[in-house]
């Protein structure tokens, strides 16, 4: 394995948010009942002719700024020619010489503390395909045009990375952006977020790129990281047994966790590109960009340096908020309450929030607990109202549906007890019941303190304030 150096270039492709699609006014909604969304224009009949959606365009541009990318003032459509039952016009209208996004570059974090810059080869627009339906007829093939014509944004990356890891790293990080730039929702089971990985081999040190795999297929990062991985066993494998790799096409089955052929390049169709007669080149002008560019959001990497700067967080703490647009809302928004306490909600929101949406397979924007509800919480520990330790039982309790902090604390008796006359009782009567203990601690045994404070938490059922517990406790033992 470490003779080899693996090579990695993604293609990704990010469903547009627009409403309607890229050459007609057909709606993108998605989920409807099957071609109740495509037009005249995407079933390609005859005498109709594809109006260009200015939004998509702006959308293309809006990554290609974020990514520092040429814009090209004058690119064209293309027809790329192919026969499938899911493509009526016999063509797909897509860009090939002339995309609208030229090269750029995005900045990766692979591990903690690591960074690496990927190169972006170009982004350009085009139309998808519908959709062949295998399983609801029997032995017939059913065909739903509605995904025919939603816009897409084809992301070409340079052959970069150089392992599984890396890639997924790269991955993310467009889908962050693109959630960022609100150009594409970044769902992945339906679809509006795709890969497809090409991986080579070559001995280490090797200039030269070697013969690659194209996997196709994949809908989620763990599996975008497995199949990688295996494809690059299966091509090691290959040519330690004497093999060599073929240019193909490869299907990744999840179920198995391995690629198989689906189509050599020698079978490949050859497209016969040509610029496509029914669309005006797209002109694009300074102005535009300059406007496009004014109006983009707060960066990711922006956020990051100051929440680092303005917050004093910490590098790994402003990474892990900011990678999700979602978390960053989330944050932002319970902060906005008591920005005091900025701390105390980075800790609830990566610690106890993250584990239990994890582990509810939810994400934080269907999180049961709102951010104003959070803060709530963080700010009745600040004020001692309950202690740290009562407050994960609250939280448990919001994530049930229980209601706000407050609700909660008055509903089950929380609150703290802070009167020291109280917790004096509750201490003399612990020391009273403990005799032997007592003898110990005077004797020099410090260590029997901590079984006396945790029997007077038990006894105030965890309701006393630990601090005072503590303080009172010395006191009254000497
Ligand atoms: P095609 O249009 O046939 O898919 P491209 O040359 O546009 O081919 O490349 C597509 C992707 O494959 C790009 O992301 C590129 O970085 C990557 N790529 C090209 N050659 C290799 C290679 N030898 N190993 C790994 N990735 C590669
Ligand atoms: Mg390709």
């Amino acid at each position: 394995m470490s003779d080899w150096e693996s090579v990695i270039g993604l293609e990704i492709h990010a469903q547009l948010a627009t409403a309607s699609k890229i050459f007609s006014g057909a709606s993108t909604a998605f989920g409807a009942d099957p071609n109740t969304q495509a037009c005249a224009v995407d079933l390609g009949m005859p005498g109709v002719l594809p109006v260009l959606n200015r939004e998509a365009v702006s959308m293309a541009i809006r990554f290609g700024v974020a990514i520092d990318a040429e814009i090209d003032r004058h690119s064209v459509f293309a027809r790329k020619n192919y026969f499938y039952p899911d493509l009526p016009k016999g063509y797909q209208i897509s860009q090939f010489e002339l995309p609208i996004v030229g090269k750029g570059h995005i900045s990766i974090s692979p591990g903690e503390g690591e960074q690496k810059e990927v190169g972006i080869t170009r982004a350009h627009l085009e139309e998808d395909a519908g959709k062949s339906i295998h399983d609801q007829f029997p032995e017939q093939s059913g065909i739903d045009l509605n995904r025919a014509g939603t816009p897409l944004l084809e992301i070409v990356s340079e052959p970069d990375m150089h392992s599984a890891k890396e890639a997924v790293a790269y991955a993310r990080k467009i889908h962050s952006l693109v959630r960022y730039l609100e150009i594409c929702d970044g769902n992945m089971q339906e679809g509006s977020f795709r890969c497809d990985a090409n991986v080579s081999i070559r001995r280490k040190g090797e200039q030269e790129l070697g013969t690659r795999a194209e996997l196709k297929n994949i809908n989620s990062f763990r599996f975008l990281e497995r199949a990688i991985n295996f494809e690059i066993e299966r091509q090691i494998d290959l040519i330690d047994d004497g093999g060599r790799v073929v240019q193909e096409t490869r299907l990744y089955d999840a179920e198995r966790d391995e690629t198989r052929s689906m189509r050599s390049k020698e079978e490949a169709n050859d497209y016969r590109y040509f610029p496509d007669p029914d669309l005006l080149p797209v002109t694009v002008s300074d102005e535009d960009i300059a406007l496009i560019r004014a109006g983009l959001p707060e960066l990711p990497e922006q956020k990051k340096q100051r929440y680092i700067d303005d917050l004093k967080l910490s590098d790994y703490n402003a990474e892990l908020l900011t990678s999700n647009r979602d978390t960053a809302l989330f944050f932002e928004a319970a902060l906005a309450e008591s920005p005091e306490l900025s701390a105390q909600l980075v800790n609830w929101i990566l610690g106890d929030l993250a584990g239990a949406l994890n582990k509810a397979g939810l994400e934080i924007s269907d999180s049961p607990i709102k951010p104003a509800m959070l803060t709530q919480l963080v700010a009745r520990i600040a004020d001692n109202t309950i202690s740290g330790k009562i407050a994960k039982e609250v939280f448990d309790a919001m994530w049930q549906g229980e209601g706000s902090a407050d609700d909660i604390i008055e509903a089950r008796g929380l609150k703290q007890i802070t009167d020291s006359g109280a917790i004096e009782t509750l201490i003399d009567e612990v020391i009273a019941a403990n005799p032997e203990q007592v003898e110990q601690f005077r004797a020099g045994k410090e260590k029997v303190l901590g079984f006396f404070v945790g029997q007077v938490m038990k006894q105030s059922q965890g309701k006393a304030n630990p601090g005072q517990v503590n303080a009172i406790l010395r006191d009254k033992l000497k």
